[in-house]
């Protein structure tokens, strides 16, 4: 599979400040830009999906339901067999 490479008119690399000197690509999942000039890149999902920093995700799991114990569950009696031991005859 061959990738093309194009240059984005205008574009500024943040990293060195230079213009016109960053390229874009893509792969299936996503688009990549990168800098000549430099060694800036640069990388989105092409779903629109951002990238999640660590601390998103964290919030996320703390923000989880925990599963509750059901509560008023009846007890299991054990009683032990009235019969045992007895001998009737
Ligand atoms: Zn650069």
């Amino acid at each position: 599979m061959s990738v093309i490479k194009r240059f984005i008119a205008g574009a500024v690399c943040p990293r060195c400040g230079e213009m016109d000197c960053i390229r874009t690509f893509r792969d299936e999942e996503r688009e990549y830009k990168e800098c000549v000039r430099c060694d800036y890149e640069d990388s989105m999902r092409l779903d629109g999906e951002p990238d999640t920093p660590m601390e998103e995700l964290e919030t996320r799991v703390n923000q989880e339901k925990k599963p509750e114990l059901e509560e008023g569950a009846q007890p299991l009696l054990f009683t032990a067999n009235p019969g045992a031991g007895r001998k009737d005859h």
